[in-house]
This record gives structure tokens, sequence and C-alpha cells, in this order.
């Protein structure tokens, strides 16, 4: 493996003939055969982008899914999608229409194996694949049948669980779970949120990774972030139990965010996917800040298990800003191979 390697958080922005641009929740602009095609043409977009930006990790940039949530949860039956209700998510932190979980959960089918296999085929670099976790998961529906949100975690867990061990057959080589949840329930995730997590891994022969991060970088969220506090330390509480865990990688939130920089050496032994590009920001990262980012982060996390990344995923910014990103995300890598090598 590369020192160094470097990847996003996931999501990327959707090229303005696919999707509305900067909105989490974008309306598709063509339907039918037409949206397959523009979602395919997208995605290899994105994946030359990535490549040519220097990147060693890619992913498909979330091009086919409208959310990283609602994406997953297309394809599970047991949801009403028509009857949606307004609830407060993430703590209450902002309102969204949830849809309810009306009854036992399964998979329709495969969720996004097209498009890894697509992904597969015209990359030769190591692909990433992410997946909403259980917690995110549980925290963005309403649920109606359940009753317990343990119990229910645990159900979206086993058909995240089936759809991995699937990606992983596509050639997929990282599976990622989003649980932005985890910096708002503490003890919960204790309780029950890594639990879940260990669910959907079972099994799974390929690298394993959870994204915990401050969400993007939506006004929602600034917001949000200025009452926490001059220093962030939910990750303290969630690090020592993840690094006990049997997942592989973590993602975190580290460039212009207050989470204290020693908090990520309660990690050891995990891959460390440092933020070293800030999602909340439209000014572009230079390559050499990249780099200096990096040589922080070096005091807490051994070279060799340092991944840098995003802070979050890039979908609700400007396309050409963040791609922009991606390239000083790759050159600064860069220059750290060469600095800290
Ligand atoms: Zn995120």
């Amino acid at each position: 493996m590369t020192l160094f390697a470097a990847g996003t958080a996931g999501s990327l922005p959707k090229p303005f003939w696919l999707a509305e641009p900067g909105k989490l929740w974008p309306a598709w602009r063509v339907g039918g055969e037409a949206l397959a095609e523009a979602k395919r043409d997208a995605t290899l977009l994105w994946l030359k982008a990535q490549e040519d930006a220097g990147l060693d990790v890619l992913t498909d940039g979330e091009q086919s899914r409208q959310h990283f949530v609602h994406g997953f949860l297309e394809f599970v039956d047991g949801i009403d999608f028509v009857n949606k209700v307004k609830r407060g998510i993430r703590d209450n932190r902002y309102e969204a229409m949830l849809p309810r979980i009306v009854g036992q959960l399964g998979l329709k089918g495969r969720a996004h194996g097209e498009e890894a296999r697509f992904c597969r085929r015209h990359t030769t670099r190591k692909l990433k694949f992410t997946l909403p976790g259980p917690m995110t998961i549980v925290d963005t529906v309403a649920d109606e049948h359940y009753g317990e949100r343990a119990k229910l975690a645990l159900a979206f867990a086993e058909l995240l669980n089936q759809e991995a061990r699937a990606l992983a057959a596509d050639g997929v080589d990282v599976i990622q779970f989003d649980e932005p949840a985890f910096n708002v329930y503490g003890q919960a995730v204790l309780d029950w949120g890594i639990g879940a997590l260990h669910r959907a891994i079972e099994g799974l022969a390929c690298t394993t990774a959870v994204h915990i991060c401050y969400g993007y970088g939506i006004q929602a969220n600034i917001d949000w972030k200025q009452g926490l506090g001059p220093e962030w330390r939910q990750y303290e509480t969630i690090f020592p139990a993840l690094a006990k865990s049997r997942l592989d990688q973590v993602s975190l939130e580290c460039v212009h965010s207050r989470v204290p920089p020693d908090l990520m050496g309660l990690l050891a032994g995990k891959d460390v996917l440092v933020g070293v590009i800030d999602v909340a920001t439209d000014r572009v990262e230079t390559p050499q800040e990249v780099a200096e980012t990096i040589g922080r982060a070096l005091a807490y996390v051994p070279k060799r298990y340092l991944l840098p990344c995003t802070n979050c995923g890039l979908a609700p910014m400007r396309r050409y800003i963040a791609l922009a990103k991606l390239e000083a995300l790759g050159a600064g890598a860069a220059i750290a191979r060469q600095r800290f090598g």
C-alpha cells in the first residue's frame, strides 16, 4: 500500500446535467434510461478526475444516489416513502422529511451492484464504496414497527451486511459505513452502535471503515458547530471503543475543526483517515498546507497508518471547487511522501 494513500470521504458534487447543484437532496434532471446513462457518465468523469488528481483510493462519488442514506433505503422493503413525516434529526439539529418504517425490513435485491461493477471496470486503483451506518439510518427514518432503536439498527445491519458482502464480491476493496450520528449519541454508540456495525461487517473479507464527522459544510451544521464550545471532544467517548472494534479504518474530521488532534492517538492500531481538506469553505487548500496538516497529524498517528482524506463528503460543493480540492489533496499527499516518507 502506498504511503499516505489519499482518497475522499465519499460523495462528490453531481454535474448540473445530472442533478440540481448545491443540494443535499437534489432532484434528478432527467429520467428513465437517460438518467441511468447520466449517472454512469458522471461516475466515469469523477473516476478520471480522481485518478488525475493523484488519489489512490477512489469512489463513485455517490453519483447514482440522491442522498447517502436514502440511496440505500430505496432498495429496502418495509419502508413507506410516499407518506413521509417531518422530524428533527441528529438530536434535532435540523428537520427533514423522513420515510416511515411500516413493516419487516428486507432487501429488494442488489442496491449498488451496477455502479460498483461499473467503477471496477473503469479503474485499477483501490475502490472504496460507502454505505450509511445502521445508527445513522435509524436516525434518518421514522420507526413505526420495531419500537427500539437498537433493534431497528440490527435489522438494518443485516441488510447492509448482505449488500456489503456482494460489493466485496464485485471487487470493492474498502467498504465504509458513514456514521455522522456517532458524534451525536455517544453513549448509544457504546451501547449498540458499534455492535450494529460489527453485524454489518460480519464475514467481510475486504477492508472495513467507519466515517465519523461533524457533517457536510451546510449552514445547519456550521451553526451547530458554533455551539459545541472551544474543544470538540465527542471523539473521546467513542474512539477507545473503536480502537477495540473489528473495523480496520476510522475516517475523522481534523483540519479547521476544533477536535483536539491528540484524540487521534486513541485509535492506536487502526488506519486513520485524517481530514486534511475542509468541506465547509470554498477556499481551496494549497498542497503545502495539506502536507503540513499531514505533518501535524504524524505526532499522533504513525505514518503507515495515516491516510489523508477529506473531512466529509463534498456533495453540496460547487463542482470545480471540489475538483481543485481533490487536486490539492493528491498533490499534498505527494509532498508528504517526499518530506516524511
Ligand atoms: Zn461526513
